[in-house]
């Protein structure tokens, strides 16, 4: 396994995370002991970051995280989120944040959390984020029961604005770096890299457009966007390696990122994530693979408040 720093803090990362939103059963039921299974493998095999929110299954990945990491709690950087609770509920508030933040303890069944975000900002007030929930975080830092903070969302120009008037130590952002599109590099890159904020890049199969299993119902995709995806997944198929380990590996290459989130729920999924530190993409199947991708290529669709968006 690679290990980075996020950003100027005092963390490292595996350079390849553990995304903890199939455990919500966000991407259909899985089998607990399975994922459990997964949890343990992961961290036996070095994985470090694991990325959870009481929004996966509205605390259900919360959960089954904690109780998996029963005992492997200080071999892991543990990332949650706090102020998005359902499809449509969020709350920013002082109050709520710092709620979430206790109740997230919990679950996770540890008296700290390593990262905290607030997530999905581009569904709350910028100046409610900014005058409010970001200093809110900052106290619960100064209570030791968080050591870094940061914000999450789809929306970079929002995560950008935030970042130049507040101080945040790391942003997530995700489906905005992957062979689908790379706008991140143009809009978000630059303020992380001025200030020194850690970027983490989720969803580098772009929430399954880039599997053979293709997309679940929520996907917000649009068609053209999904039928794509599947031509790229049958050219890397016909190549002799799958779309999900050439998607994975193009992620980790990125210079800036500190860690890639990919979600897993299965043994299987973690060793076949595992192959991609050690695999190399072929240069000319990178170029048919963008040559495939450039109708759609940095097409993405809308998330959260109108003023927000971009
Ligand atoms: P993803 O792009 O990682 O795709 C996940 C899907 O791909 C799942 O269906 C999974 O089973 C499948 N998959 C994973 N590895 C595979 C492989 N090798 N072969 C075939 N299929 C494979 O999307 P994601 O899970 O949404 O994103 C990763 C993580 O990033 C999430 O779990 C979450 O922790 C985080 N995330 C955060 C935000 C946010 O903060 N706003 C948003 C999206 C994701």
């Amino acid at each position: 396994m690679e290990y980075r720093q996020l950003g100027a803090t005092e963390l490292q990362v595996s350079t390849i995370g553990f995304g903890a939103a199939p455990l919500g059963d966000v991407y259909g039921k899985v089998d607990v002991a399975e994922t459990t299974a997964a949890v343990h493998e992961a961290i036996d095999s070095g994985i470090t970051l694991f990325d959870v929110s009481p929004y996966y299954g509205l605390t259900l990945a919360e959960s089954r995280l904690g109780e998996a990491l029963v005992g492997y709690r200080d071999k892991v950087v543990l990332a949650t989120k706090c102020g998005r609770y359902g499809a449509s509920e969020f709350d920013f508030s002082a109050a709520s944040v710092t709620k979430s933040c206790e109740d997230s303890l919990q679950r996770l069944k540890t008296d700290r959390l390593d990262i905290l975000q607030a997530h999905d900002v581009e569904f709350g007030d910028a100046d409610q984020v900014v005058n409010e929930t970001i200093p809110a975080l900052r106290r619960l830092q100064e209570q030791g029961k968080v050591r870094v903070i940061g914000i999450t969302g789809l929306s970079l120009k929002n995560l950008a604005a935030i970042a130049r008037r507040a101080h945040v130590d790391c942003m997530i952002t995700y489906c905005r770096y992957n062979l689908m599109i790379s706008d991140m590099d143009d809009v978000l890159l630059p303020v992380a890299e001025e200030r020194g904020i850690g970027v983490i890049n989720a969803s580098p199969l772009h929430m399954g457009v880039l599997t053979e299993d293709g997309v679940p119902e929520w996907h917000p995709s649009s068609l053209e966007i999904r039928a794509v995806g599947r031509q790229v997944v049958e050219l890397c198929k016909a190549r002799g390696v799958s779309a999900p380990l050439v998607a994975l590996r193009y992620c980790l290459d990125h210079s800036y990122v500190s860690s890639t989130l990919v979600g897993m729920a299965s043994r299987e999924l973690v060793r076949a994530n595992l192959k991609a530190l050690e695999f190399s993409i072929d240069p000319e199947l990178l170029v048919e693979i963008q040559r495939l991708v450039a109708p759609v290529h940095n097409q993405i669709w809308d998330s959260g408040l109108a003023e927000n968006r971009g």
